[in-house]
């Protein structure tokens, strides 16, 4: 191998690396400050691993002295709907009608689809993607691409038919060239989903991915330690794995990811058998 050879791989081998880091911890600014929780052992955990973010910007001063706080915590889920008539709407596809045509953010520009999600109206289960891709926007139905075709498999394995979920994202329109959502985007567009959750009333959440899980719960923390634990999401237990597009770039996290959704399974088995 000559020396270029040689330079070509460390290359790739490290941007390989980075986008793993990316998947796992983000790169992007995505919770706005008030919003933002994260406990003691996170924030130790994020600074060490985190280099291109400067957390004391993103956190209230409080919070980056002393951490957790009741008085946070308690804040977190807050869920402040905006004064707008969808937020009377009294079900699923009331909803749908009411908000199909949001023109809140300038993603309606480029959107050819509103992809409000899709499932059981009723389902004990939903699962939370990030935002539509290509496949999905042209289609006006989430996870139809080939993460898509993973996810059903995923669901599949712990015994969930995708007819039988619910399945929707944080963000109802795609992102240009999929790009992170925005702060400003997920703020706009979370009511939505909290409605959705709240006119579903599931038994379980499964967030697949750490932006889904972040702007769910609220917090900064990264894949790896929001995968750590059983969330509560206003009483609703919620469990965040991968998202089935970085199982695609990297199988070796397939395994962790089939642990978590066993868990998934386990503890549904078990909320059913306690109703
Ligand atoms: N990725 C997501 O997070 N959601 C989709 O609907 C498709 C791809």
């Amino acid at each position: 191998m000559s020396f270029d050879d040689d330079l070509k791989s460390l290359l790739s081998d490290t941007q390989r690396f980075l986008r793993q880091q990316a998947e796992l911890y983000g790169d992007s600014l995505l919770i706005s400050r008030s919003a933002v929780e994260t406990p003691k052992e996170e924030q130790i955990n994020e600074k060490a691993i985190t280099t291109n973010r400067n957390l004391s910007m993103l956190r209230e001063p409080e919070t980056e002295l002393f951490g957790d706080t009741k008085k946070i915590k308690k804040n977190a889920l807050n869920l402040n709907f905006p004064a707008e008539p969808w937020v009377s709407a009294t079900s699923i596809p009331l909803l749908n009608q009411a908000i199909n045509t949001c023109t809140k953010c300038e993603l309606c520009k480029t959107r050819t689809n509103f992809v409000f999600g899709v499932g059981n109206p009723k389902a004990e289960v939903v699962v939370v993607g990030e935002a539509p891709g290509a496949e999905e926007d042209a289609q006006g139905e989430p996870f139809v691409g080939r993460g898509g075709q993973l996810l059903n498999k995923i669901l599949e394995s712990i015994h969930f038919k995708r007819e039988q979920v619910f399945i929707c994202n944080i963000l109802k329109c795609r992102p240009p060239n999929n790009r992170d959502p925005q702060a400003e985007e997920v703020e706009l567009c979370e009511p939505y989903l909290w409605k959705q959750l709240e006119l579903i009333n599931p038994k379980i959440i499964l967030c697949v991915g750490r932006i889904a899980g972040q702007s769910l719960l609220k917090t900064n923390a990264s894949l790896t330690v929001l995968r750590t634990k059983v969330h509560d999401y206003r009483g609703i237990p919620l469990i965040v794995t991968f998202h089935p597009a970085a199982l695609l770039r990297n199988p070796n996290w397939k395994r962790p990811c089939w642990e978590d959704v066993q868990k998934f399974r386990k503890l549904y088995e078990e909320i059913k058998a306690k109703n």
